[in-house]
């Protein structure tokens, strides 16, 4: 079987390629935003609403039924692209014809990509690119690797003017390279990712049994079976919580100096390190945690993640989660529903390497059901830890409940004959 991986390395580039490749993701930032602003026009058109904010706040509380019949009334890449040749002409336009013209069709992609999440509920309706966050959306892809780019004596070659990088080979490549894609980190580092296709042997028993996970906030993961780290419970890194106080007080610091000046630059830099430091000690944590899992069992399951029911559940109106309200106002929630999202990326992508199964279930109920005998009822969940079911009696640890019903879940939908 053949899937991708990607391998990462950081660049060195020198100050006229530094210049061209903010240039090659401005032009790309404008593209993107030209485009978003094109679609909003025909949404603003078509829903009678013309105030952007009150535009989005419909678009996202829309349900899927009629996501998708505006979906399909906005232009997909293939004519985004199209419009792109026409916008070229453009008199304020004109400069982007010196432009690398696959990256500007790439952002159109993306937009694409993600108004297509949006409609699977995955996401809020896609922003604009703000030139303030640089770091977030200076991105650019180059495609057909083969054709454009090349690795040679410890450089990487792109193309567009940019010719030989340096770049750090801190592991090799393997399989065939097909794109690779040039990327800013808040801390002013650039790296490049390049996407190769690798040719996986498809193992004719895949070792490791089942697990469901139950995805949570104070136990991070908890497994159904106690195969892996302490009885099954992964807790997670809170790497957040240790850099606080020296996060608050460079922060305050920043908030001190003269914005733009060269002072609150050097300051934001500092700030942005602790970021990195805090979001690295984080992605070591969740590499381990899934390699671990992944290793160890042949099929994974988890809940599906949902825009919708992330945000419902804070309020605390949704399954039982909503008991844990305070913890969440307490904790960067963006960081975490990134964290929950993240863990399943590479979950499922690590099982794809080794053979095995991925599957996700809806999440709906699965605190409140007994394992055992199948009772639900909300006061089945005595307190956040414990679950003592008011039918049969079974008392356990509420988490572990829950990946036992999320397993459960996925092997009762394998028996049921499929919906024609
Ligand atoms: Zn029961």
């Amino acid at each position: 079987m053949k899937t991708f991986k990607a391998f990462k390395y950081k660049l060195e580039p020198t100050d006229s390629q530094i210049a061209l490749f903010y240039r090659m993701a401005g032009c790309g930032r404008v593209v993107f935003n030209d485009s978003l602003e094109f679609i909003l026009n025909i949404l603003k058109k078509e829903t009678g609403i013309s105030d952007k904010k009150a535009l989005y706040k419909h678009l996202n509380a829309l349900p899927p039924k009629e996501r998708i019949a505006l979906i399909k009334k906005l232009p997909n890449a293939f004519k985004l692209n199209k419009h792109l040749t026409q916008w070229k002409k453009e008199d304020n336009r004109a400069w982007l014809k010196e432009a690398y013209t696959d990256n500007l069709q790439q952002r159109q992609k993306d937009l694409s990509g993600s108004a297509n999440e949006w409609c699977k509920g995955k996401r809020g309706f896609p922003v604009f690119r703000h030139q303030r966050k640089m770091a977030h959306h200076s991105t650019m892809r180059f495609v057909n690797f083969a054709k454009y780019c090349a690795i040679e004596n410890r450089h990487i070659k792109l193309p567009n003017k940019l010719g030989l990088v340096k770049y750090r080979n801190s592991q090799h490549v393997l399989g065939k390279p097909k794109n690779a894609t040039v990327s800013l980190n808040a801390c002013g580092e650039w790296h490049i990712s390049i996407m190769c296709e690798v040719e996986v042997i498809q193992p004719a028993n895949v070792a490791g049994g089942m697990t469901g996970i139950d995805m949570g906030i104070a136990k991070n993961m908890t497994l159904s079976t106690d195969s892996c780290a302490d009885k099954g419970v992964f807790y997670g890194v809170h790497s957040d919580r240790v850099y606080q106080a020296e996060l608050a007080k460079e922060q305050r610091k920043l908030s001190k100096k003269v914005l733009g000046s060269a002072n609150w630059k050097k300051q934001k830099l500092k700030v942005a390190k602790i970021h990195s430091k805090i979001a690295n000690i984080r992605k070591d944590y969740q590499h381990k945690a899934t390699t671990e899992i992944s290793k160890n069992h042949a099929m994974i399951v988890c809940e599906a993640l949902k825009v919708k029911n992330m945000s419902k559940s804070a309020k605390g109106n949704n399954d039982n989660h909503g008991k844990m309200v305070k913890q969440k106002a307490g904790l960067n929630k963006s960081i975490l529903d990134e964290g929950w999202g993240e863990l399943r990326r590479q979950l499922e992508y690590k099982m794809r390497w080794k053979g095995g199964d991925y599957a996700e279930v809806n999440p709906e109920y699965t605190s409140q059901i007994c394992c055992c005998c199948g009772h639900k009822s909300k006061s089945n969940r005595t307190t956040q830890s414990s679950f003592i079911c008011g039918d049969c009696g079974h008392t356990m640890n509420a988490d572990k409940n829950a990946a036992i019903n999320i397993l459960n879940r996925h092997l009762e939908s394998l028996k049921a004959p499929k919906a024609a």
